[in-house]
């Protein structure tokens, strides 16, 4: 007798193309992963990657951006997780343990600091700031009970490069380990364990984490992030932890940052080479008290930049400017408001252009590391629009401000 036809379709064979070849791979979607008999499904061992057994422990496609990931950031095995806050959260539940503590650099991912104030605190694992620019108060910083450093470079918002190899050696000749959030650097501006510590020396951090969800992704439209080591107990003790809390991505999403990974340094450089120019013609505005970019000189950090990020020349496409004081939050606001091709939103790294404004006082302790700019913060995030379009835009907006300031003068 013939099956019927709902059974044949499910059962009609499917074979990959012999020797097909092409510049994208195939997407490979599976929760249930078939095996050909019981011994196989109980000779399985997932933790090698040797073969497969469950969507959760990956497929073909995930497998091939993890191993890709690891080559950009220079490290030899990598995770796929949710998102970028995903991948804190998963070294942060793996590698510390009641009674520990992890110290955060105060320029650090602001919701990092919330994660750790919100779920921390419930496992009795601690947190406290240190000021990123001095490895003598790191080193001050690190107590009994630290287990972890975390690094961040440049830092969140108000991108300052930090000492980051001084940084690492004070964790080294402390024996703690130390995690960089290499999301500026993408794994582009500098090779995270090979950060050049002067006279031909390198250092080495232990694990990064990679928010994919910016430069990887690259679209604005995928939120996915990355935990890289190059130390196989490490990694298997990360995964573990992946594995149990349950961490998995979609094929599609994966293959969106497969599609993306061939441009990332085409897109890394054209933004770096926009926002620069940009932020050079902001330095210049009456209305700007301090532009802050890594590589721009006078800029805080410059000096640490020059010497980790000096060989590839390389810096995010991502910077901020503070408002000379004279200019209250309200107008600068309206600065915001008024632009037309930079939209109102966060994230960064896709092809449009974003502003937010910051309010740096309430995000900072100020016993940790004075903030000492007065003026309001605006964020730049460069997308890849035309650059000359993009300072037409800045100009009316400032043109704006400059307007609404002299009403309030006329008040
Ligand atoms: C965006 C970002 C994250 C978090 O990534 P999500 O995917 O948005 O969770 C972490 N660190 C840095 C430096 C980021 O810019």
């Amino acid at each position: 007798m013939t099956e019927s036809i709902a059974t044949r379709l499910i059962h009609h064979p499917y074979r990959p193309p012999e020797g097909f070849d092409a510049p994208q791979p195939a997407v490979h979607k599976a929760s249930t992963v078939f095996f050909p008999n019981v011994a196989a499904l109980e000779s399985r061992d997932w933790k090698q990657k040797q073969g497969y057994t469950y969507g959760l422990h990956g497929t073909p496609t995930s497998f091939l951006l993890e191993e890709r990931l690891a080559a950009l950031e220079g490290g030899t095995d990598c995770l796929l997780v949710p998102s970028g806050l995903a991948a804190i959260a998963t070294v942060w539940l793996s590698l510390l343990r009641t009674g520990d503590e992890v110290l955060l650099p105060d320029n650090v991912y602001g919701p990092s600091k919330t994660l750790a104030d919100g779920e921390l605190a419930a496992f009795g694992i601690g947190w406290r700031r240190y000021d990123a620019m001095d490895p003598a108060a790191l080193d001050a910083a690190i107590g009994t009970n630290t287990r972890m450093v975390w690094l961040e470079a440049a830092g969140s918002v108000t991108m300052e490069f930090p000492p980051l190899a001084a940084l690492v050696e004070v964790c080294r000749r402390r024996g703690v380990r130390c995690v960089l959030d290499n999301t500026w650097g993408a794994g582009l501006a500098f090779d995270p364990f090979l950060i050049p510590a002067g006279e031909g020396a390198t250092v080495a951090v232990d694990v990064t984490i990679h928010a994919l969800t910016k430069y990887p992704s690259g679209g604005g439209d995928v939120l996915m992030g990355s935990i890289v080591t190059r130390d196989a107990a490490l990694h298997m003790q990360l995964k573990m932890t992946h594995m149990r809390l349950g961490l998995g991505v979609g094929a599609n999403d994966v293959e969106s940052v497969l599609r993306s990974l061939p441009s990332i340094a085409l897109r890394y450089d054209a933004q770096d080479a926009a926002a620069r120019t940009l932020a050079r013609w902001l330095a210049e505005q009456p209305a700007v008290a301090q532009v802050l970019h890594p590589a721009l000189e006078g800029a805080p950090g410059h000096a640490h930049w020059q010497s980790v990020c000096g060989a590839t020349n390389r810096a995010a496409g991502i910077f901020s400017v503070v408002f000379d004081r004279r200019h209250d939050r309200s107008q600068v606001h309206a600065f915001c408001d008024a632009l037309e091709r930079f939209r109102i939103g966060y994230s960064w790294g896709g092809p449009v252009s974003l502003v937010v404004p910051y309010d740096i006082a309430g995000m900072r302790d100020p016993a940790v590391a004075p903030w000492p700019y007065a003026g309001t913060l605006v964020r730049l995030c460069i997308g890849l629009e035309d650059v000359e379009d993009l300072r037409v835009d800045l100009a009316q907006a400032l043109a704006t401000l400059d307007r609404s300031r002299s009403h309030a003068g006329a008040d």
